[in-house]
């Protein structure tokens, strides 16, 4: 089966500390590379990881703080002098098209080809996956996103030996799911094919609590979601509009999502960060709190 696999490549609030670089997420599946936000330092991060950004082929942008978009530049330009020469798809809240464009008119050499898109709703959708984005409420626009990679029926391939199966337009039609004749005989889609389940990954970076937040993340397998106060910090978690570990966890509950995935840590919490996680697990038990350069596959 195809694994998605998530790499955390930063994981700290406005100021990075020793341990916690600025967010960056990337997430994979097959030939698919999404990279949500790229905080300064991402560059380097891709080379910690083991991973090359030349194989991105989108980036999701949540919103346009510094500590979220402060990478692109220089991402931009090791492309273009990598001779990227895909278009890179991009999404971000309103006004990231002026913002890219802005970089470009600074950056001269950067230039690569880029498409920017701001709608929310359904931002994209083939027959693999789609993605998603909803207004948060941060003082600046911002976007949650949802990634949703879909049921595939696969075929097996010990029985396309078994019934000597050519490789032709017949697998196609029993790949989507219709029975057909070969060779005199009925072949039924389902006895030589399985289903493999699909997977919703949702994403909501920084944001005050709302029920946007609880939609995006609905029936997720994973939601990772900004925690970057404890509740006794709820006073400040309002003021800069941000969740709390507890607000976290209450949108992973009424989401019913499977697991929560914490991140984007304040730097007061760089030496006792599992006050974090064990707030959250008071309400929703299959917490995890992600540090740099940690991989979940599912
Ligand atoms: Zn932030
Ligand atoms: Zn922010």
């Amino acid at each position: 089966m195809e694994q998605v696999k998530i790499t955390f490549l930063g994981t700290a609030n406005a100021v990075p500390t020793e341990k916690r670089n600025h967010t960056a997420i990337l997430v994979e599946k097959a030939d698919e590379r999404i990279l949500i936000d790229c905080g300064e330092g991402t560059q380097r991060q891709f080379k910690f990881s083991g991973n090359n950004p030349v194989k991105l082929t989108r980036l999701l942008i949540t919103h346009w703080h510094g500590d979220h978009v402060l990478g692109i530049p220089g991402l931009f330009q090791t492309l273009a002098m990598s001779g990227y020469n895909k278009t890179l798809r991009i999404h971000g809240p309103p006004n990231t098209a002026h913002n890219i464009q802005l970089m470009e008119r600074i950056f001269k050499d950067f230039k690569i080809i880029a498409e920017v898109k701001e709608n929310s709703g359904i931002v994209f959708e083939n027959s693999n996956f789609k993605i998603e984005a909803l207004p948060m409420n941060h003082g600046t626009p911002t976007y949650a996103y949802s990634i949703t990679y879909k049921d595939k029926r696969r075929l097996k391939k010990s029985k396309l030996k078994k019934y000597n199966l050519p490789n032709s337009p017949i697998l196609k039609e029993l790949q989507e799911g219709k029975d057909i004749v070969w060779n005199g005989k009925k072949i039924k889609s389902k006895d030589i094919s399985y289903l493999e389940k699909g997977r919703k990954v949702a994403v909501i970076l920084d944001t005050a609590f709302n029920e946007n937040a609880v939609k995006i993340a609905l029936n997720s397998d994973i939601l990772i979601a900004e925690a970057t106060f404890a509740k006794e910090e709820k006073q400040k978690a309002a003021e800069y509009k941000h969740l709390t570990a507890w607000d976290a966890a209450k949108i992973a509950k009424k989401a019913k999502v499977k697991k929560l995935i914490l991140t984007h840590l304040s730097q007061r919490y760089e030496h006792n960060p599992s006050i974090i996680e064990k707030e959250a697990r008071k309400i929703f038990k299959n917490t995890k709190l992600v540090k740099d350069l940690d991989v979940i596959s599912l």
